[in-house]
């Protein structure tokens, strides 16, 4: 049986930042190693770093991708999150998930994409526990954490508001999906950015653009391939923020391809009564998660469920997300901040040396 190993570090947490991993010991513009840009999407900034290098060489000179090429790749990057964002966004009045979840039908008949994105969504909550759970629209709606002006909502509210939570409220059946509850409501806002980024990747994958990375929030990924001087494979290092103190980092990961999701109750709260209330729901409670983790970074090779599973194990909390890591189900690393300001990170890390602690410069 695999022996995992769990390595307990002092320090603060969390999101994610990044490092340019350098910039060739250029001169000129046209010599940058990356083309740079970002743009705004699903209420988050998207940041494209692109490869300049087309691999060619001219005798021993390098030949660049023009920058007009790579903005447009970069507009088609775009292009797939607002498309992803019409579909699966449950605040824009205009997307398929806000017609899905008015009261007005109980019948829907859809797309391929968003049957899949459902269906990997239950299979992901059947396989957590339910605590990823897509299904909670009417508690996240009455919460309205990210909204414009939050409130706490009474327990009867709640409890209203978790009747209509559950995946035999909205029942997926071939291409079509069946409200057994009208006042059901689908939320994928912990899946969405990771499947938009997924897509980018894809996409990405299929350019002439040889490496790079892509930031949406709090998810990374990192893709191609990008080799040093003596052809080894480089690696980009992933900055994981200190909840605690942003401007600082508790460590870095770092990775050669893959993606990072980060889920943490540090950005998106409200405030009442000096009690802080964040994003992130307890399927059981209907009310924030009441875990012991500041922040979890899920590391793994697919978007979406790295975005998922962040979110699952902050539900979690860290006992059980340890155990869930030590169970197998999937195929994951985390680095987990706790609030007391310890750190957990999973034996894969810790083996592999891919996670490094941040050590504070000692003031002479
Ligand atoms: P962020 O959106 O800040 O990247 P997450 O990926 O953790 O953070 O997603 C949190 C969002 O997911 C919430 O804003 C809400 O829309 C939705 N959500 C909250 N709790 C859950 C949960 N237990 N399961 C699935 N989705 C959730
Ligand atoms: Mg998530």
């Amino acid at each position: 049986m695999k022996k995992y190993l769990f390595k307990r570090i002092t320090a603060l947490v969390l999101s994610l930042v990044l490092f340019s991993s350098c910039v060739s010991g250029c001169t000129g513009i046209e010599e940058k190693e990356y083309f740079d840009t970002c743009f705004i999407a699903m209420d988050t900034q998207i940041t494209l770093r692109l490869a300049r290098d087309s691999g060619v060489k001219d005798g021993r000179k390098t030949i660049y991708h023009e920058d007009t090429a790579l903005e447009a790749i970069a507009a088609e990057c775009a292009n797939l999150a607002a498309q992803t964002e019409s579909i699966f966004s449950r605040t824009d009045e205009n997307s398929l998930t806000y017609e899905i979840n008015s009261e007005a039908d109980s019948f829907f008949e859809l797309d391929n994409e968003f049957c899949e994105l459902l269906k990997r969504s239950y299979d992901i909550s059947d396989k957590t526990e339910g605590y990823f759970d897509v299904t909670l629209g009417s508690v996240t709606e009455l919460w309205n954490v990210t909204g414009e002006e939050p409130s706490v909502p009474s327990e009867d509210e709640i409890n209203e508001a978790l009747s209509h939570c559950g995946k035999d409220k909205i029942v997926l059946s071939g291409s079509s999906i069946i409200k057994n509850d009208r006042k059901a409501k689908l939320d994928f806002g912990a899946v969405a950015k990771g499947l938009a980024l997924s897509k980018i990747i894809d996409y990405l994958n299929t350019t002439e653009v040889l490496y790079g990375l892509v930031s949406f929030g709090g998810n990374v990924a990192v893709f191609g391939n990008k080799y040093d001087t003596k052809e080894q494979i480089v690696k980009y290092k992933v900055g994981i923020t200190d909840p605690a103190d942003t401007s600082k980092v508790v460590g870095y990961i770092y990775i050669e391809n893959g993606y990072v999701s980060v889920s943490g109750d540090y950005e998106r709260y409200f405030e009442a009564d000096t009690v802080k209330y964040h994003h992130i729901m307890d399927p059981k409670t209907g009310k924030p998660a009441d875990s012991d983790i500041s922040s979890v970074s899920v590391i793994c090779n697919n978007g979406a469920l790295a975005d998922a599973l962040s979110t699952a194990l902050f539900v979690m909390g860290s006992e059980k997300a340890v155990q869930y890591y030590e169970s197998g189900v999937y195929s994951f690393e985390a680095v987990i901040t706790k609030k007391d300001g310890t750190t957990i990170v999973t034996d894969g890390l810790t083996e592999s040396g891919a996670f490094e602690k941040y050590i504070e410069p000692v003031e002479e």
